[in-house]
């Protein structure tokens, strides 16, 4: 088998309220390859609130897709090597690690359908029904529509729910998170995120104004750059510190675990170059005795969580019209059951690149 094309676009998909309030838009960057077999894998990378999609599809195109033509997609190992060492000069981060990241979810998308299993059952499963949590709180939401996004995912049975804290003073945070608290009650634990806006000291304090409320973490305390901070920021606050969806290889999380950085990792298999390293991570976690919770992206992150005995939660942000995908797993009881279908298990639904891509 061979791979013979890989065609890209860029879709820009708008939000429904309230997330829109922050951002109007995401975009997705997406990857068909098609082989001569006539089987084609599915492959995209989620830019949240669209920053840099139209750079990745370019990276894609010019240095990666070569790389893939005329090889055969079963070789996955072989072709993340070498795109992963594809420029010397361009470490696989940021953009370009968003771009290998969607072709190689494609290629485990055909080497699903080819073996005729879904992906948590070709990495030998752990479990088929995953838990998840509601995410959002955004800054720009009002108390009324942070409480009601809170409780319109307590209402799908979520039993976590994650907002951001973002006020530059911690008091008020504080005041925000009591208010889903008291809405919610003890049905539900919270999670908050700090993502990446303060310093050591700035989470210090901000975290001991939180601490008698049991949350289950305290997310990207500081830039994803610095693991020296977070590492210092995890041992002096009394909260589990959660990092790493702006982390990009082992490389990277080998150092958040080994500094313990964070009780929980949350690589995202759009950014961490794709499921392939984003397993490695994971194993690498399991030898910590280290929880991972992947970023975003629930409907392609089941596959992670369902194939690893140290999976934690997929995060669940509501956010996708329905007709951008053919089947969106439902969120039942806080849960989602994993599709069946071979590989991935996500198809664009007829329309969507007609509709959502974007004019240049
Ligand atoms: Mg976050």
């Amino acid at each position: 088998m061979k791979i013979v094309a890989v065609d890209s676009c860029v879709l820009t998909v708008p939000t429904p309220k309230p997330i829109a309030l922050q951002f109007p838009q995401h975009k997705l960057v997406v990857a068909e390859i098609s082989t001569d077999a006539g089987v084609s894998g599915l492959g995209y990378s989620l830019a949240f609130g669209g920053g840099g999609a139209e750079a990745i599809q370019v990276y894609l195109d010019t240095r990666l897709k070569p790389v893939l033509i005329g090889e055969d997609p079963l070789f996955v190992e072989r072709l993340w090597e070498r795109m992963f060492r594809a420029d010397m000069g361009i470490k696989k981060q940021g953009v370009a690690a968003y771009a290998l990241s969607a072709l190689d979810i494609g290629l485990w998308d055909i080497a699903g359908k080819i073996a005729g299993l879904p992906l948590y059952q070709l990495w030998g499963a752990v479990t088929d029904r995953i838990p998840a949590y509601g995410s959002g709180g955004w800054a720009r939401y009002s108390v009324e529509d942070l409480v009601g996004e809170a409780e319109r995912y307590a209402g799908l049975g979520c039993r976590y729910y994650k907002m951001k804290i973002h006020h530059p003073d911690p008091r008020e945070n504080r005041k925000r998170v009591e208010a889903v608290r008291r809405a919610l009650g003890e049905r539900v634990r919270l999670m908050v995120d700090v993502n990446q806006r303060l310093d050591v000291l700035g989470n210090i304090r901000q975290a001991a104004l939180l601490e008698d409320l049991d949350l289950v973490w305290y997310e990207e305390p500081v830039l994803a750059d610095d693991i020296a901070a977070c590492a210092e920021v995890s041992e002096k606050i009394r909260i589990p510190v959660a990092t790493g969806e702006n982390n990009y290889t082992r490389y990277e999380f080998r150092e958040l675990i080994e500094r313990r950085a964070a009780r929980y990792l949350m690589p995202d298999v759009c950014r961490a170059n794709g499921y392939s390293e984003t397993l490695r991570i994971a194993r690498l976690a399991a030898a910590h005795s280290v929880a991972v919770s992947p970023h975003v992206v629930h409907e392609l992150s089941l596959h992670i969580v369902g194939a690893l005995a140290n999976g934690f939660l997929v995060e669940f942000i509501d956010w996708t019209p329905p007709d951008l995908f053919e089947e969106m797993p439902p969120c039942k009881d806080g849960h989602f059951q994993i599709p069946q279908r071979p590989g991935h298990g996500m198809a664009l639904a007829k329309g969507a690149v007609k509709k959502y891509r974007s004019s240049a």
